[in-house]
């Protein structure tokens, strides 16, 4: 579950990481309010408005900007809010910006220039621990640094059984160049930075940029967390903080019919019972020279009723030209799968306007298969083999 900028802060926060302090506001009434608060707790003069929405490269897209009286405030504010906020990471038609967060500006002049750096926090599954991800090069696209200059990305692996040693926050430190004030202020970051990950059962934290203001203070200036959906059930206040309007209308439908469902851009849709098969069913999709249009598991319950939420949810898609069914029968009996599609058939009548291939094995296939090739009427296509369901989905798509 992605979250907002201001939401992820507020994560950091609570564990002690300095952050670029700020207030959400839906209007530009509220924009003003939360400016004059937030001057009278920072002693902020300047304002940034900064769009939420769930995308990355906001300031690109004109969603990130600098308010220098209260008047700016409004009136950015009210051009944010309500747009649709195209930015590299959002589709052509972009993202529409319900609130914005009114933060303290935090680049002000002093000493030193402010200097900005990139850090992350994941998970390395090649070598099952945790990493930190980090660079000079920070306010910029990480993508684009690694494409350029990969040798200005360092990376610090954590060993979870044993935590972040504070040696490995004194040579992140040291690896951006730190020294003095900001040097130990760095240190300490790191330290709150990676306790907030771990103990927050995140799968990402990504602070770009990590600043370092004019005055040596260490702090994040903009957070993007994505929190592990399984783990969500013991961070209760985390689980409220979804916000559903950012996410696929039809992701949401199926997270409340209990289903494992991601939708892709392909022109095939899948249900499958079991998550590897249905990696493997995607995999001969593409084979047969068809995109995957989704993900889908029904789990080891495919009853009737869910065959048929699933047939629902896969044709809301409407890039989706066939569908095809791979399930293993271990716990659930094939016939019982069969006679769910058969009765989705009958239930849905015309909204199934696509063909639909068939392949069930394992307990009862035979019966299965006598069910579907003898029911009348529908546009279904029954298959044995792995191989000739690719077949099948080829030969409907061509
Ligand atoms: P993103 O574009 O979605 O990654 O949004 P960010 O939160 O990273 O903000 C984009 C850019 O806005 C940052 O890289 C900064 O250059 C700029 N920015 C953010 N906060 C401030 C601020 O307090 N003052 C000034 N002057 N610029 C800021
Ligand atoms: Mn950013």
């Amino acid at each position: 579950m992605d979250l907002h900028e201001y939401q992820g802060k507020e994560i950091l926060n609570s564990f002690g990481v300095r952050i670029q302090r700020g207030i959400v506001a839906t209007t530009g009434e509220e924009a003003v309010e939360a400016a004059k608060k937030l001057t009278e707790e920072t002693g902020t003069g300047w304002h940034v408005i900064k769009a939420q929405v769930h995308a990355g490269g906001r300031g690109k897209g004109g969603g990130v900007k600098l308010a220098k009286n209260l008047q700016e405030v409004e009136d950015i504010a009210n051009q944010i809010i309500g747009m649709n906020l195209v930015t590299p990471q959002t589709s052509k038609e972009g993202k529409k910006v319900n609130q914005v967060l009114v933060t303290e500006d935090v680049y002000y002049p002093g000493d030193n220039e402010p200097e900005e750096y990139y850090m992350s926090v994941l998970l390395n599954r090649s070598t099952g621990k945790n990493m930190i991800m980090y660079s000079t090069e920070g306010g910029m696209d990480i993508e684009t640094v690694a494409d350029e200059t990969p040798d200005l990305i360092f990376t610090e692996e954590i060993d979870p059984a044993v935590g972040l040693m504070p040696f490995q926050a004194r040579k992140i430190a040291f690896n951006l160049g730190l020294s003095g004030a900001a040097f130990k202020d760095m240190t300490k970051f790191v330290q709150s930075l990676y306790k907030a990950f771990d103990k927050s059962d995140s799968s990402l934290f990504e602070i770009n940029p990590v600043l370092k203001t004019s005055d040596d203070k260490i702090m994040a200036v903009d957070a993007k967390v994505s929190l592990d959906d399984s783990a969500l059930f013991r961070h209760k206040d985390y689980a409220e903080m979804r916000d559903e309007r950012e996410e696929n209308p039809v992701e949401v439908e199926a997270r409340k019919a209990g289903l494992n469902y991601v939708a892709l851009d392909g022109n095939v849709g899948c249900m499958v019972n079991g998550a590897g098969l249905a990696m493997a069913t995607m995999d001969l999709i593409k084979q047969a020279g068809g995109e995957p249009a989704n993900f889908l598991d029904v789990g080891g319950t495919a009853d009737a009723k869910r065959v048929e939420e699933a047939f629902r949810l896969i044709l809301k898609d409407e890039k989706v030209e066939a569908i095809l069914v791979n399930i293993f029968g271990g716990i659930v009996r094939c016939d019982r799968v069969a006679q769910g599609i058969v009765d989705a058939y009958k239930n849905m009548g015309d909204e199934i306007n696509v063909p639909i291939i068939v392949r069930l094995q394992g307990t009862n296939a035979d019966k299965a298969k006598e069910l579907i090739d003898g029911a009348s009427g529908l546009n279904v296509e029954s298959a044995v083999q792995f191989k000739e369901a690719a077949d099948k989905v080829h030969k409907v798509l061509s």
